[in-house]
């Protein structure tokens, strides 16, 4: 195709019209790992310009991942305090209602305000945007389809892929984001369903489910494997797992969801037994497909410019995340590694360095991972299972919530706080937290980890009382067993 310097010298249909513009990087994709990439490029003197398919910026994470989830998270675990702890603490509220439309709309503009907080950091720091699907012709060129077909090519000397990740489907099982919804869908529902069965145990599925059970719906949740989280520490899931219970939520593991019959106004799903056997059928009023998220990469032009991917669509990158083609790099979900916003922000930041000529680096052993249901879960680095199966000999220290003075006084008791530390050096090689307020606790462990710290250097850190992290300070006094308050 010929390349037109400027427009104007094109002849003919405005659709074909060609621009040439020059960068030093064009990310494309504004997702957390492409938006913060481009930030850092520009802080480091780099003329980039970020290209975004969607009308907003923000990727999933901000439109219709982290953030719409969190609010609603938010606003429904309040909603069942009031319900139930106010009353104990002597507070007087009455009995609490949802009104639902109000409820979406906060969330709604929670997404705005962060959607918009993207643009203008783009304008701050100077980045140029464009809104179409960016396709890569070849190293150093891409092309800007617009919605109304109108095509740009623009030149930069070097590519970020950002371009993340899209829900992962069931065979036979169409998703139509109203009865058989994706998260995407299930952050929208504009009624609360009766019944709601969740097809996965991972963590989407246990926040949405628990958004729902908490408005009111009855929630059922099947997953294949014999326990809910893979990937989390077993002691952990399985103590989880009985408090979602008491909560209300069912569980049938070891099964799939083979099919749904949609013919009626309550959807027929058929679950099976993993290992095969007699089916069963469940009614729901909403099924919500929440079994993983794939690569996305469609449109993109990788193969033609010969870009690698591995046998589940990763885009294949190495240590200094540049794919096999030159001046191409990818990161965030598209590439291999936990699909998590902060890894795709620490890769981002990493690739900008990497192409300014500079050191980035992502220490992948420090990754905290949070579900943020009640109680919450975090962790970071090994779990118990990783360790034994990598026969690395371990203490464990741990401290029951119960025993904390501030978790008596907030009514939140559940859980504990277990440190893994090498039994023969202490370094601490996991930390793991089933608790309220895990979220906030888990930098501290974090920082530790990066740091190399023993378990003796966190019993030996000043915590403030009363506070939550106490607990995390006890774990680390029980990795030598002598926890204080327990
Ligand atoms: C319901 C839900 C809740 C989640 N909660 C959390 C959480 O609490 N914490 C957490 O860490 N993670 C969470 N995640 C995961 C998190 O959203 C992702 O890990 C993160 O968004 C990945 O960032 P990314 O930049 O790689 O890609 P994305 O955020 O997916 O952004 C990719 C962007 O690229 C654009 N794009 C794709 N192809 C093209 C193209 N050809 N041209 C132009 N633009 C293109 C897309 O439109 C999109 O905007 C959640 C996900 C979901 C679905």
């Amino acid at each position: 195709m010929p390349i037109y310097r400027d427009c104007r010298d094109k002849p003919g249909n405005d659709n074909q019209q060609v621009i040439v513009m020059s960068y030093d990087l064009i990310v494309i994709g504004s997702g957390p790992g492409g938006y913060v990439c481009a930030i850092r490029a520009a802080q480091l003197g780099l003329k980039t310009a970020v290209v975004e398919k969607n009308a907003t910026f923000g990727g999933t994470c901000l439109n219709i991942g982290c953030i719409p989830s969190k609010a609603l998270l938010h606003a429904s675990e309040l909603y069942e305090e009031a319900g139930t702890s106010f009353a104990q603490m002597g507070i007087k509220v009455g009995k609490p209602s949802v009104e639902l439309p109000a409820l979406l709309k906060y969330k709604e503009q929670n997404v705005e305000s962060n959607v918009k907080g993207v643009e203008f950091l783009f304008k701050k720091n100077k980045i140029e945007t464009f809104h179409g699907a960016a396709r890569i012709v070849a190293p150093g060129q891409v092309e800007v389809k617009d919605g109304g077909g109108k095509t740009q090519t623009l030149e930069t000397k070097n590519i970020v892929v950002a371009t993340g990740s899209d829900v992962a489907r069931l065979n036979g099982i169409d998703i139509d984001e109203k009865r058989i919804v994706s998260s995407t869908g299930a952050l929208d529902l504009t009624k609360v369903p009766q019944k709601l069965l969740v097809v996965g145990a991972g963590i989407i599925g246990l926040e949405l489910g628990s958004v729902w059970r908490r408005l009111g719906a009855q929630v059922t949740i099947v997953e294949f494997l014999d326990h809910i989280l893979p990937g989390i520490d077993g002691e952990v899931a399985r103590q989880f797992q009985r408090m979602l219970q008491k909560q209300g939520i069912a569980f049938k593991l070891s099964s799939k969801v083979t099919a749904i019959d949609t013919s009626e106004n309550t959807l027929k799903v058929k679950v099976e037994p993993a290992a095969g056997g007699d089916a069963e059928t469940l009614d729901a009023d909403i099924v919500l497909v929440a079994i993983g998220r794939v690569p996305f990469t469609e449109g993109l032009g990788l193969e033609a410019v010969g870009v690698k991917k591995d046998n589940r669509g990763r885009v294949v990158v190495d240590g200094h995340l540049r794919t096999n083609v030159a001046g191409i790099y990818a990161i965030g979900d598209v590439i291999a590694g936990p699909m998590l916003a902060h890894k795709a922000e620490d890769e981002g930041v990493a690739a900008a360095e990497i192409i300014a000529g500079k050191a980035g680096h992502v220490n992948y052993d420090v990754i905290p991972n949070v579900v943020y249901t009640f109680p919450e879960i975090a962790s970071v680095g090994e779990t118990e299972e990783e360790l034994k199966a990598a026969g690395i000999a371990y203490q464990v220290g741990k401290f029951p919530f119960t025993a904390n003075a501030r978790a008596r006084a907030n009514l939140a008791t559940e859980g504990f706080v277990k440190i893994l530390a090498d039994a023969k050096t202490d370094r601490v090689l996991g930390v793991h937290i089933l608790g309220p307020d895990a979220e906030a606790m888990i930098a501290e462990a974090a920082i530790a980890m990066e740091f190399d710290a023993s378990s003796e250097d966190i019993a030996r850190t000043c915590h403030a009382h009363p506070t939550l992290s106490e607990a995390v300070k006890e774990a680390a006094l029980a990795v030598n067993k002598r926890a204080i308050n327990f």
